[in-house]
């Protein structure tokens, strides 16, 4: 589904990204964990297409398409969903609206008519119930106000509404507490299957506890150093990520 090869980047002059090579098929969860700083985030941003990062080398097959080709709008209709795209405010622009905006953007890019009021607010009911999500969250202006439990309750709708291939979850900094953690593991444990896959990138080794990844992945200094199964995981969590440093510093 995703495969990244000798994958370079960087922001503003600075390379963050040194040679990073990952195959991810479908039905699988991979995790990415590393220290602060080591390019979770931009690895997630370059993947999503953000501006600000600059490809310097390696190339990314999304489904048989090259992704680093794609603008944005078309990575989304092709199936890749990025959390953190969209955790603006925009005041006066109910959340029922934006998800319907975005939902029948990614169905125009596929050719398929937009859903009418009818189609649309039954695909709500069923997500809203399947993700316990309330009402009145949609009914409020997109993230106005919205405590960092809304905001994540409302990420994870989304995905469920938009029904990606491949989910990239970015959890870095959002300062997951344990309500935050059960939201975001229920949604995405809740649309695991054989189709789909999910990327997770996470400091902490607690969110693994709820969603079991198929693959753990260590990223420190712009590569990935280490890869294995959640055993890595808890390794990490005992030995901290010091002993992964040494042993990279070693070598190099
Ligand atoms: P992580 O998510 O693993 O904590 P990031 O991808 O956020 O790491 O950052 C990787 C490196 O890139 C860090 O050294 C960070 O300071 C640097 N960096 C991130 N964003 C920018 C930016 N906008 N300008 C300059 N350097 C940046
Ligand atoms: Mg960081
Ligand atoms: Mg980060």
């Amino acid at each position: 589904m995703l495969s990244i090869r000798n994958l370079h980047a960087g922001i503003e002059e600075k390379k963050i990204l040194k040679g990073i090579n990952l195959d991810i098929k479908p039905g699988e969860v991979h995790a990415i964990m590393g220290p602060n700083g080591s390019g979770k985030s931009t690895l997630a941003s370059v993947l999503a297409g953000r501006a600000d990062y600059e490809v310097l080398d390696g190339s990314v097959d999304f489904d048989g398409k090259d992704l680093l080709e794609l603008s944005p709008e078309a990575r989304a209709g092709e199936g890749l969903f990025l959390a953190f795209q969209y955790p603006v405010e925009i005041p006066g622009l109910s959340t029922t609206n934006f998800i319907k905006t975005a939902v029948n953007e990614v169905r125009k890019y596929r050719g398929q008519e937009s859903l009418d009021a009818v189609a649309f607010l039954r695909l709500m009911k069923e997500k809203m119930a399947m993700m316990e999500i309330d009402q009145s969250l949609l009914s409020r202006p997109l993230n106005e106000g919205f405590s960092g439990g809304e905001k994540k309750r409302n990420e994870i709708f989304q995905m469920a509404m938009l029904e990606p291939k491949l989910a990239i979850l970015d959890e870095t900094d959002s300062g997951l507490d344990i309500d935050a953690i059960r939201i975001v593991a229920n949604g995405v444990n809740k649309l695991r299957s054989k189709d789909n896959a999910v990327l997770l990138v996470t400091h902490y080794q607690r969110l693994l506890d709820y969603i079991v990844p198929d693959f753990v992945h260590v990223l420190y200094n712009g590569r990935i150093v280490k890869s294995g199964t959640k055993e890595l995981a808890l390794e990490l969590e005992e030995r901290g990520y010091d002993f992964i440093k040494s042993v990279v510093d070693a070598v190099e």
